[in-house]
């Protein structure tokens, strides 16, 4: 499959003057979604509400038993289930007997949508063309929520009682774990390399809280490994030594962090960010301008490309991350669905 290699050459603003010398300002943020059509307006009979209960500050089910209460007062029936193990989401909702009326509402982070996701794009029947999905931040990482600037339970509750819908691109996720082929749908982002050390390192200091996350990324900067590897970007070849590539969908990731500025979630394509093999000090520059809420995007180290389908091949299984989860290795490839879930927005 080859089709013209799409890359975004950004143009850097004018600087600006600050106390410690002149800087480039951070970007403007694009909208979440760019096609403005209202796909349609959903009446919502009944609320299949799918907690993880292990997520974020731990009070899903706090959340989950507040809005069953006003989902009551509005004659609206509720479903609740409380999710026990990793992909037990995805499980949840390959189950389900839908009915008309019904929709979904993911009460925990960024990998508990992607589980729901996952559940609902795999099943046999067209659930995904009818089913929509409200979502109530309440993760470690809320990325999804951020973008579409959901504030907190009762904002995703009107939204949904609203019932405006809107359409939105997921990736479908071709990875492996223990030499078995596994497919998750994501929604927010795909990494390999620095932002997967980074995790990892973080997830072993869970104790620390959330400083653990620049700690995890400074360690990855310092420990400055690259990989060789093959990326595939709609058939065409980049055979490199990288830093890393990430692969968003959403413009935020991880703790809140601007990675994509420029991308939408409905336009068809997901945006690739490419840092190929620099020195240590100038990864840890670069990592100051992405907490500096995104000027990273007119470092000239970073190239920012748009694509339908991805592949990296490695020599080595390297881990990679979906949606905030270190969920397998290399090989990996990445297909974006269009328009493949409806989101109340
Ligand atoms: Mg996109």
């Amino acid at each position: 499959m080859s089709s013209n290699l799409e890359k975004l050459d950004l143009v850097p603003p004018d600087k600006v003057k600050g106390f410690f010398g002149s800087y480039y300002p951070p970007p403007e943020l694009a909208s979440h979604f760019i096609n403005n059509k209202l796909e349609e307006i959903y009446s919502v009979k009944r609320v299949h509400i799918i907690v993880n209960p292990f997520a974020g500050k731990k009070n899903g089910n706090k959340i989950a038993n507040l809005i069953s209460q006003e989902l009551q007062e509005l004659k609206i029936d509720s479903i609740t289930y409380t999710t026990e193990y990793a992909n037990h989401a995805e499980k949840i909702v390959s189950d389900i007997s839908f009915e008309t009326g019904d929709s979904l509402m993911s009460v925990g982070g960024d990998g508990t949508i992607s589980e729901i996701i996952t559940g609902l794009l795999k099943r046999k029947d067209s659930s995904s063309d009818s089913v929509p999905l409200s979502i109530v931040p309440s993760g470690s990482g809320n990325s999804q929520a951020n973008d579409m600037e959901v504030a907190d339970y009762l904002d995703a509750m009107q939204r949904m009682t609203v019932g405006n819908l809107r359409k939105m691109d997921v990736g479908k996720v071709t990875f492996m774990v223990d030499g078995k082929e596994q497919i998750r749908y994501s929604h927010n982002l795909v990494g390999w390399g620095l932002g997967v050390d980074a995790n990892i390192l973080a997830e072993k200091m869970r104790f620390l809280g959330p400083i653990r996350y620049d700690l995890g990324s400074l360690m990855s900067i310092i420990r400055g490994k690259v990989r060789k590897a093959k990326c595939y970007i709609d058939g065409h070849l980049i055979d490199s030594s990288f830093i890393l590539l990430l692969i968003q969908n959403t413009k935020t990731g991880g703790d809140r962090l601007t990675l994509a500025p420029m991308a939408h979630v409905d336009d068809g394509k997901m945006d690739l960010g490419i840092i190929y093999h620099i020195s240590r000090f100038q990864v840890l520059k670069l990592f100051n301008q992405l907490k500096a809420s995104g000027s990273h995007v007119w470092n000239p180290n970073v190239e920012y490309y748009r694509f339908k389908n991805l592949v990296i091949e490695t020599d080595e299984p390297t881990a990679i991350n979906v949606d905030g989860e270190n969920l397998g290795t290399t090989p990996l490839e990445v297909n974006v669905v269009p328009s493949a879930i409806k989101v109340f927005h």
